[in-house]
């Protein structure tokens, strides 16, 4: 994919469908916005400077390089009078790439669990293949995340810009982005080998997947490799991961792990639950102290 536009900035238009706003939110604490911005022709975004106005977007005259949808996709919604599904057809066959920002624009989202007959995503209803931009879904890239991580769009951005080639998975999301598990680079990765568990959230100590519902094990995002405002995660901050940029998000119970007579319904992506089960219990038959205790202890030296 490469960007068609022979102006000097490529133009971009940022649509809304169903959403809460919460990825426009999240791209304005990308540090290095203005920066970003300067390499593009902003025709349109709700809430950031641009040179037209909605109205003037709908009616449909505007060029577009690269359209940002923002929000769950539904058929009955419009914009100025004007139904979104002929905004993106239009803007849709016109641009040279497509991002679907959020877990709604992916794969439907909160948006979806609250109209699931009628919301979906752009190119997929959860992980089926279905939506508006079916037919033109070699031009889409997923940026899922409840909300985006602003510099995983800020990338997207850059490399289109730069008219560099974006590789995606088979959700079309970004492949440097999404190929690890939110698990890999969480600093409680040793509590996990040795299932030492965290007993309630907000702790410095243990390991958030058996008793708070942590889902990185099985969710692909680069949470704990760019981390969030350059500081932390929600496992750095003894939040369990709840799995957002998957398809299957929102679930039931996000602060829960199932489990089956003590056995978890789901283990670690990739590990079949016998070795997960005999590492396990490997593990928990030894007891390493410094594990078990206060990461600092509050007592000060006499
Ligand atoms: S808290 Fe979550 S991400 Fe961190 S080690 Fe445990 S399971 Fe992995």
């Amino acid at each position: 994919m490469h960007c068609a536009s022979d102006r000097d900035r490529p133009t971009l238009i940022w649509l809304q469908g169903v959403t809460c706003n919460g990825n426009t939110h999240s791209f304005l604490n990308l540090p290095y916005l203005p920066q970003l911005l300067a390499k593009y022709d902003l025709l349109y975004h709700p809430l950031l400077p641009a040179s037209s106005t909605l109205s003037e977007v709908v009616q449909c005259k505007r060029p577009c390089d690269v359209l940002v949808f923002e929000g769950a996709y539904d058929p009955l919604m419009k914009r100025h009078e004007v139904l979104l599904s002929e905004l993106l057809d239009y803007y849709g066959m016109r641009a040279g790439h497509i991002i679907g920002v959020g877990s709604c624009a992916s794969f439907g989202g909160m948006f979806k669990a609250s109209a699931p007959q009628r919301n979906s995503g752009l190119i997929f209803d959860e992980s089926e293949s279905s939506g508006p931009l079916l037919a033109l879904k070699n031009k889409v890239i997923n940026l899922s995340g409840c909300p985006v991580h602003p510099e995983w769009l800020g990338y997207t951005l850059s490399m289109i810009a730069d008219n560099k080639e974006i590789k995606v998975d088979t959700l079309h999301r970004p492949l440097e982005l999404y190929s690890h598990l939110v698990h890999h680079g969480c600093t409680r990765n040793e509590y996990f080998e040795w299932k030492v568990d965290a007993k309630a959230f907000g702790l410095k100590e243990g390991c958030l997947f058996y008793l708070q519902g942590c889902r990185a094990p099985m969710t692909h995002a680069s949470c704990n490799r760019i981390l969030w405002n350059d500081v932390s995660s929600k496992t750095r901050s003894g939040t369990p991961c709840f799995g957002c940029t998957e398809p299957d998000f929102p679930r039931n119970d996000l602060f829960h792990t199932k489990t089956n007579m003590s056995i978890p319904e789901d283990v670690p992506l990739g590990v079949p639950k016998r070795s997960y089960l005999t590492i396990t219990g490997i593990a928990k038959a030894f007891h390493i102290e410094r594990l078990e205790g206060k990461l600092i202890d509050d007592k000060t030296a006499d």
